[in-house]
C-alpha cells in the first residue's frame, strides 16, 4: 500500500480539509504516515493569507522534496488556487475546489507536471467528507461555510475561497452526532466568514443552527470560531440567552479601533459600532470573553490613528488579542494603497498590543478566582500540569487529570501568562 503524508498551513478551515482528504486516502487504501517519514506522496495544504504563510508554504514544499526525492510533491489550499499553476518543486497542482477529486487527479499523473485549478468564482458546491477524522481527540472542528464576499482591502481570501458557500443542515447535524458518539464533548464550527452562513440558502442563518446543535444529547460544548461582529445583535443575544451548550466566548474580528483606518480596511463597522456589541454581549454575559484580531501598520496608519486604536483598546479591554503587522498581498486594494508603513514601526506597534493584550488576559482570568468553572483538559501538558480551557477560553493549569476529562473547578491564582491554575470543586 502506498503512503501518503500531509502538513497543513493557515487556519482551522484548512487544517478540517486535511483531515476529509486524509479520509478520502484512507478509503483509497493509502496508508497515512507522519510527514517526517519517508512517503510516496506527500500533500501540503497551503495558506497564501500573509507573505509569511506563502513562505513557509516554500519551504515546506522543498522539505518534502528533501525526505524523499522521488515522492510525488502535490501542493494544494489556497497559495495552489492563487499560483497560476506556477510553484517551484510542487509535481501536482490542485486548487481548492478540485481537492475532493485528489486521488483521481494523482491516478491521472504521469511524471509530467499536473496543474487541476478551477475558477472558484464560478463555485456553488459546499465540499464535505463523511468520516472526516480530526487529528485533536478532545474538540471537534466542524467545518459548515466556505467563501467569503467581503472584500476587505487588504485580504486575498475571497480570491482564492470564492463566493459565500453553506453547508445543508442535516449534513452539519449528522457530523456533529457522529462526534458525540466518537466522545467528542465540544465542537468548534468554522467557516471562512462564519456569520456569512445560510447567505447562500433560504431561510437559515447561524442562530438557527446553533439551536438545533443545542439540542444534540449528550454535547457538551459548542464553540463558535471567528465572527464577524454584526453577528452580534439583540435578536441573536436573546436566542443566545436560551443556549445552555454554547460557550459565551466571542472571537469579534476588529482589525482596527480606529474608524477612518476600518474605511480604508473596507470593514463594514466603525469602532463606536463595534464597542455597542461588546457592550450588548457584556450586559447579557457578564463573565463572557471576547477576543480578536488586530492588524496594525495598514496602510495610511498614522501615529495619531494608532495612538486611536490603542486607547480604544485600553478601554474597551477585550480579553485576547491577536495581533498582525499589515503583510501587503498582491491583487488586493491595499496593494495599491499609498503612505504603506516601514516595518520596524509595525513591529513596535504590534509589540505594544501585544503586551496589552497580555494584561487584559490576565485581568480577565483574574474575574475567576474562588469562581466555579467548566474545564475541559487536552493532551497539552505544562510541567506538572495539564492544560486545558473553561467555557469562556481561559486557559487553565490542572495537577493531574487526562485529556478529555471534564469536571467543575475553582480558581486559584493566575499565571504570569494569564493561565488559571484551577482546582476540583
Ligand atoms: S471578512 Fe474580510 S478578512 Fe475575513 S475572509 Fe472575508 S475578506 Fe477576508
Amino acid at each position: 500500500m502506498k503512503k501518503v503524508a500531509f502538513y497543513t498551513l493557515g487556519c482551522k478551515v484548512n487544517q478540517y480539509e486535511t483531515d476529509s482528504m486524509k479520509a478520502i486516502f484512507t478509503k483509497n487504501s493509502f496508508i497515512v504516515v507522519d510527514f517526517n517519514e519517508n512517503a510516496d506522496i506527500y500533500v501540503i495544504n497551503t495558506c497564501t493569507v500573509t507573505a509569511m504563510g506563502d513562505k513557509k508554504s516554500r519551504q515546506t514544499i522543498n522539505n518534502a522534496k528533501k525526505n524523499n526525492p522521488n515522492a510525488i510533491v502535490v501542493v494544494t489550499g489556497c497559495m495552489a488556487q492563487d499560483s497560476k499553476g506556477k510553484i517551484e518543486g510542487a509535481d501536482i497542482i490542485i486548487g481548492n475546489n478540485d481537492r475532493k477529486n485528489i486521488v483521481n487527479i494523482i491516478n491521472k499523473y504521469n511524471g509530467e507536471k499536473l496543474v487541476e485549478i478551477d475558477d472558484i468564482k464560478n463555485d456553488r458546491m459546499f465540499w464535505s467528507v463523511e468520516d472526516n477524522v480530526p487529528e485533536d481527540r478532545t474538540r471537534a472542528y466542524i467545518k459548515i461555510q466556505d467563501g467569503c464576499d467581503r472584500y476587505c482591502s487588504y485580504c486575498i481570501i475571497p480570491y482564492v475561497r470564492g463566493p459565500v458557500r453553506s453547508r445543508k443542515l442535516e449534513d452539519i447535524i449528522m457530523e456533529v452526532n457522529e462526534k458525540v458518539q466518537n466522545g467528542f464533548k465540544e465542537i468548534v464550527l468554522i467557516g471562512i466568514h462564519l456569520a456569512s452562513y445560510g447567505k447562500d440558502l433560504k431561510n437559515i442563518t447561524l442562530i438557527d443552527v446553533l439551536e438545533k446543535l443545542d439540542k444534540i444529547e449528550g454535547l457538551q460544548r459548542i464553540r463558535l470560531g471567528s465572527l464577524e461582529p454584526l453577528f452580534i445583535n439583540e435578536e441573536n443575544i436573546e436566542r443566545l440567552k436560551k443556549m445552555d451548550k454554547v460557550c459565551k466566548h466571542f472571537h469579534l474580528s476588529l482589525q482596527s479601533g480606529c474608524t477612518e483606518t476600518l474605511k480604508r480596511m473596507n470593514r463594514r463597522y466603525t469602532a463606536e459600532e463595534y464597542e455597542e456589541r461588546v457592550n450588548m454581549i457584556r450586559k447579557a454575559f457578564p463573565y463572557a470573553s471576547i477576543t480578536t484580531d488586530i492588524i496594525v501598520g495598514f496602510p495610511g496608519e498614522t501615529e495619531e490613528e494608532f495612538l486611536k486604536t490603542y486607547e480604544y483598546l485600553k478601554r474597551i479591554k477585550l480579553n485576547r488579542m491577536h495581533v498582525f503587522p499589515y503583510s501587503i498581498r498582491k491583487g488586493t486594494l491595499a496593494e495599491k494603497m499609498p503612505m504603506q508603513i516601514e516595518k520596524n514601526i509595525k513591529n513596535e506597534r504590534a509589540k505594544s498590543l501585544i503586551e496589552l493584550s497580555l494584561k487584559n488576559e490576565i485581568e480577565f482570568a483574574n474575574k475567576f478566582i474562588n469562581k466555579e468553572v467548566d474545564v475541559l483538559l487536552e493532551k497539552g501538558k505544562k510541567g506538572k500540569y495539564r492544560q486545558g480551557y473553561t467555557r469562556e477560553y481561559v486557559k487553565v493549569l490542572f495537577e493531574g487529570g487526562k485529556a478529555g476529562e471534564q469536571f467543575i473547578g475553582i480558581g486559584k491564582n493566575v499565571t504570569d501568562e494569564g493561565e488559571l491554575v484551577v482546582e476540583k470543586s
